[in-house]
């Protein structure tokens, strides 16, 4: 067996797997990690099932931690080292009347049983050790990196719609090809995705969005995609009549994303930077096309989305930024990089740097292109200049001190106070250089239109 020098069972896998056998029971490793493991890949986690029925698998597993909650579904999670490991029934699914959940589940006897449930062939092998199971040619469709369903793919995909999303995921994420009657099953039965909740298709698409192939997939898939994602319509065909563009919008966002950095929230930028752009279309004397606004535009209709699937917050403020700002000119004075970078925080301007890297790079490099880049890297090289210099933590971080200022004649007090934190905030907003010679000369400076002041607002009585 060649599975042999490939799957390395990790010891509390083989620890579980023994409690089982020793009262006569089957155990396996099932679905991804077998998938993962077969792949070279160390699996993120690991699943078993067995034929021993729920009470059964408490008996095994007695005096263990474990986690009850799945056990209606034959779901038993025990943890072995803090780790938790879920071992399942083989179990068979009930008649699915939403498209998404089978309406119960029916304990069965034979692994071959639970592992035609499963979605696709790669995710239905199990291995123990000295053996793999391979019903439906897993390892086969594995080698050639092909994605096929267990069984007729339409019924799969009518059955639970979520699988469409979870061919397009894993084919994002392993880089395999969907197999062409799967492919054809999953885009007809798209529409079906209607009926998955948001949450479920959020977590797809950020998983989708994030994996090597995402590109590819977006564009090979994009009506499905559009499904769950109706904004895209208007931007797939759109031409902008520009120099700087040799693609219609959805064109260019592929390229975009295809040159990007796999983070989540620049790869979601990417997707909806432009999308915006059909809504702000004009046409000049020259016959130029333009999108005045679309980043605004963009901006809010990104949060729209975001929100309609129940984005968390930080990434959906996040994205909307950089969509804002993705063709925005950068600051390039340190004082406005100062600004920014209070304003957005370092995370989020390097993100705002990589979606404009990859904007910028798949459009076609005329004058105007290259200086937007160029002016790119020197924001690049502006803001590490800024992050590299000591942040202020308060008065005891300025190059002048109350001694300098008694120095100048100000007297100990209260406006003494004044006059060192009017002079700490303009250094903190790049106004001012931390040195001892500009600080004594804005020392001096404030200190005497305050006495000026003074003088104003109190003229001698006599
Ligand atoms: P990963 O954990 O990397 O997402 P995975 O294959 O382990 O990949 P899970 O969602 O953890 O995916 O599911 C575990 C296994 O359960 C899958 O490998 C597959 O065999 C089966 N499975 C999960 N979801 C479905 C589904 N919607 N329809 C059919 N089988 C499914
Ligand atoms: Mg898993």
């Amino acid at each position: 067996m060649t599975q042999k020098q490939v799957v390395h069972f990790p010891r509390p896998v083989l620890f579980l797997m023994e409690r089982l056998r020793a009262k006569g029971y089957e155990g396996w490793a099932v679905g991804g990690c077998v998938r993962d493991s077969l792949m070279g890949r160390t699996p993120h986690d690991w699943d078993l099932c067995t034929n021993a029925l729920p009470a059964q698998m408490e008996e095994c597993f007695a005096g263990l931690p474990v986690i009850g909650t799945g056990l209606a579904h034959g779901t038993l999670t025990v943890l072995v080292d803090h780790v938790p490991y879920e071992v399942t029934t083989y179990r068979v699914d009930g008649a699915y009347t939403d498209h998404r959940r089978p309406d119960g589940v029916r304990f069965v006897g034979r692994l071959e049983e639970d592992l035609a449930r499963r979605d696709f062939t790669v995710n239905a092998m199990a291995a123990r050790p000295g053996r793999l199971a391979d019903p439906f040619g897993g390892q086969r469709d594995l080698e050639a990196g092909l994605l096929r369903c267990v069984g007729e793919a339409r019924r799969r995909f009518e059955e639970d719609a979520l699988r469409i999303l979870r061919a397009l995921r894993f084919s994002a994420c392993l880089g395999f090809e969907v197999e062409e009657a799967t492919a054809a099953a999953l885009e007809q039965a798209a529409p079906l995705l209607e009926a998955i909740s948001r949450e479920r298709v959020y977590a797809e698409l950020c998983r989708l969005l994030t994996g090597p192939e995402a590109a590819g997939v977006l564009g090979r898939f994009a009506g499905t995609v559009q499904v769950v994602l109706p904004e895209i319509g208007p931007c797939r065909g759109f031409e902008t009549l520009h120099p700087s563009h040799d693609r219609d919008v959805w064109g260019h966002t592929l390229a975009a994303l295809e040159l990007s950095e796999p983070d989540l929230s620049v790869r979601w930028a990417l997707l909806l930077h432009d999308l915006a752009k059909p809504r702000c279309f004009g046409v000049d004397e020259a016959g130029r096309g333009h999108a005045p606004g679309h980043g605004a535009l963009g901006a809010d209709q990104a949060r729209q989305i975001l929100d309609r699937l129940r984005a968390p917050h930080r990434l959906r403020d996040e994205v909307e930024f950089l969509v804002r700002h993705h063709d925005d000119a950068l600051p390039l004075t340190e004082k406005r990089a100062r600004v920014w970078l209070r304003k957005a925080g370092e995370q989020t301007l390097r993100r705002l740097l990589e979606v404009k890297r990859c904007d910028l790079a798949a459009h076609r490099p005329i004058p105007s292109i290259r200086r937007a880049e160029e002016d790119r890297l020197r924001f690049e090289v502006l803001l590490e200049q800024v992050l590299a210099q000591p942040p202020l933590r308060g008065l005891g971080d300025l190059a002048v001190s109350g001694r300098d200022l008694m120095e100048l004649g100000v007297e100990p007090g209260p406006g003494m106070g004044r006059i060192l934190w009017e002079i700490f905030r303009q250094v903190e907003e790049g106004n001012l250089p931390n040195e001892a010679g500009a600080l004594r000369r804005a020392a001096a400076r404030i200190a005497d239109s305050d006495a000026q002041n003074a003088e104003k607002k109190s003229p001698d009585p006599l």
